[in-house]
Parts: C-alpha cells; sequence; structure tokens
C-alpha cells in the first residue's frame, strides 16, 4: 500500500498508473505535477490525481513513492527540482523509454546515483497522449523492465516491483544498457521507420492521390506515426548511439534488398520475404496467448 504517490507528468504514462493504483485500492492518496494547472486540474475533474502542485518540489513533499513520467528531455530538470524535498522513506521511479539519458539526468542533477532511485520502463503505451488517454487496464499483463544500478537499495527494487505487479504488469529486470539496445531494435527503429516513410510520402507531389489509396497496409504499417513528436524527438536524443546503430544495419539490409530488386534476383527477394513471414509468424502465434502489446 502507497501512502502517498507523487505522479510527475499526468499524462497517458502517469495518469495510467494513478487510475490502475487507485482501482487496485493500492494508494491513499495522489498528488500530481506538471507544467500547467489547467492540465492538473483536468486529471483532478477526471478522478485520477487528488490534488496538485505545478511546482514539483512542493508537490513531492510527504510522498512514499515518486513516478516521474515526464518527456525524456524534461527528466533532468524534474530531478533537479525534486532532489532536496524528498521525503527520507521516498523511493523515486520512472517511466522514460529510454534508460541510459536518465541515470544520466539523475547523476548530473544530484552528483551520484541515490540508493532509492529505480529506473523503469512500462513497456505499455498507446499512440494517443494526455491524461483524458490514460485508462486504469494499460499495464495489465504488459512487461515493465526495470534498471537497478549497483547503487539501487534492493529494497526500493521491491517496493517498485510490488507497485506494479499490484496492477498487473510482469517485471523483469536488466541492465540499462542492454534495456536501451533492445528497445533501439523492438521499438524506436520501427518508430523511426514509420515517420520517415508518412513523412516522405507526405512530401510527394500528388500525395493526395497517394493516401487516397493507401489501405490496410498503410494503416498497419504507419500507426505509430501518429505517436506524440515531442515524446519521439526525445527518445531519438536520449538514446541516439543505439539508435544509430539500428538505422545503419537498416541502411545495409535495405540497401541489399534494393540491389535484390535491381538485379531481378527473385531466388534472393523469395528467401529473404520466407524468412521475414517465418520471424513474423512466429512472433504472432507468440502474441496470440497475450493481449497486444504497445512497446515504445
Ligand atoms: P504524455 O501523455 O504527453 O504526458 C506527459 C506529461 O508530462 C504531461 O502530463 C505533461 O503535462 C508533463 N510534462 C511535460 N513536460 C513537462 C515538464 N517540463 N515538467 C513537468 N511536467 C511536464 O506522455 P506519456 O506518453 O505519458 O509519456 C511520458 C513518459 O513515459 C515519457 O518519458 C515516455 O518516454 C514514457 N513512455 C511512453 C510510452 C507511450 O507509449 N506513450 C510508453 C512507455 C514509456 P504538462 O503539459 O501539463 O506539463
Amino acid at each position: 500500500m502507497i501512502e502517498r504517490l507523487c505522479v510527475i507528468g499526468v499524462g497517458l504514462i502517469g495518469g495510467s498508473l494513478a487510475r490502475a493504483l487507485r482501482a487496485a485500492d493500492q494508494v491513499r492518496e495522489i498528488v500530481g505535477s506538471s507544467r500547467s494547472a489547467d492540465h492538473l486540474q483536468r486529471a483532478v475533474d477526471l478522478g485520477v490525481i487528488d490534488r496538485f502542485d505545478t511546482d514539483p518540489a512542493r508537490a513531492v513533499k510527504g510522498a512514499d513513492m515518486v513516478f516521474v513520467s515526464v518527456p525524456l528531455g524534461a527528466m533532468g530538470s524534474v530531478f533537479t527540482a525534486i532532489r532536496h524535498s524528498l521525503d527520507d522513506n521516498a523511493v523515486v521511479t520512472d517511466g522514460g523509454s529510454a534508460k541510459s539519458s536518465v541515470v544520466a539526468d539523475v547523476r548530473r542533477a544530484l552528483g551520484t546515483i541515490p540508493p532509492w532511485f529505480v529506473p523503469g520502463h512500462p513497456i505499455a503505451g498507446t499512440e494517443q497522449s494526455g491524461v483524458e488517454a490514460s485508462f486504469p487496464e494499460l499495464y495489465q499483463g504488459r512487461r515493465v523492465i526495470l534498471t537497478p544500478l549497483p547503487e539501487t537499495n534492493r529494497k526500493a527494487v521491491e517496493r517498485v516491483r510490488a507497485m506494479w505487479e499490484a496492477v498487473g504488469a510482469v517485471v523483469r529486470q536488466m541492465d540499462v544498457v542492454h534495456h536501451d539496445e533492445v528497445l533501439a531494435a523492438t521499438s524506436h527503429l520501427p518508430h523511426v521507420l514509420a515517420f520517415a516513410l508518412v513523412e516522405s510520402l507526405a512530401r510527394m507531389s500528388g500525395q493526395r492521390e497517394i493516401f487516397d489509396y493507401a489501405a490496410g497496409g498503410f494503416r498497419d504499417f504507419t500507426r505509430i506515426a501518429s505517436s506524440d513528436p515531442v515524446m519521439w524527438r526525445d527518445i531519438c536524443l536520449a538514446n541516439r548511439d543505439a539508435i544509430l546503430a539500428m538505422i545503419e544495419r537498416f541502411e545495409e539490409d535495405i540497401a541489399a534488398l534494393a540491389g535484390a530488386i535491381r538485379e531481378r534476383d527473385a531466388e534472393r527477394l523469395l528467401v529473404l520475404f520466407q524468412d521475414a513471414k517465418t520471424a513474423r509468424d512466429a512472433f504472432a502465434d507468440q502474441q496470440a496467448a497475450k493481449p497486444e502489446e504497445d512497446d515504445r
């Protein structure tokens, strides 16, 4: 049971955690914080938080659990703002989609990695954002990756694990660098490709005609290009090296595919598409047992 939860960034991710903990009767009071009093008042009206303070330093006072779920580019300023205001028993965790950058932000803000900080990332989401898009079932059956550091207190990790398990999530641990590489491959590269494809088509002359004739394939491949541009700008900057490594690898593979098309290499094309289909079908079978996941 959390006595007082402070959620900094009451959007899709923070709002959904607040709603889920409340639905599970796992929290006594929820305090919200972000830049806009209007957004926070909306969160109160929706019953997501009990009260708010736009000053994060005041908002965290008396909280035994703090969840930071702002865009990655804002993590550093939040940790700087709250560093002297946390209660002695407070545990702080975050939901940022890249972990090395958040750890670096914390180290910069505090000069060290404190034992009470547990970096985390819920592998769940939608292409919507804001508190209106939040819902209590978001984390049911979804994975949450915690990336504790050597400095992290084990009891703090257990409290964060218990919080996520209370809302139905399946918690895994991973080291920070591995997390960022895995997410660059499985989530960040696909998002970059979807944004790039839609932007490229949108710039083509006669694009209205192209979108008129676009159907299921286009919709399936590009849904994630409706995701929040600020969030994705921040993810690309925060996980720059791992994403660039994946883009470079992909550039080689797409060049090889273009080569096979250019050379009319039917056999090579068939092998490539068959391998991809086999891998995708296996993934789909594995997913059939679970609800659809959105991993960012
Ligand atoms: P969101 O719905 O846009 O919510 C972001 C929240 O942060 C808003 O409440 C916003 O409120 C607040 N905020 C923005 N800048 C701020 C600042 N400088 N100081 C304080 N508050 C600020 O975004 P989200 O989808 O919940 O994403 C939040 C975090 O979760 C990001 O780090 C993202 O990488 C991560 N994440 C997202 C997903 C996903 O699918 N969306 C999945 C996993 C992890 P104000 O405008 O009022 O400030």
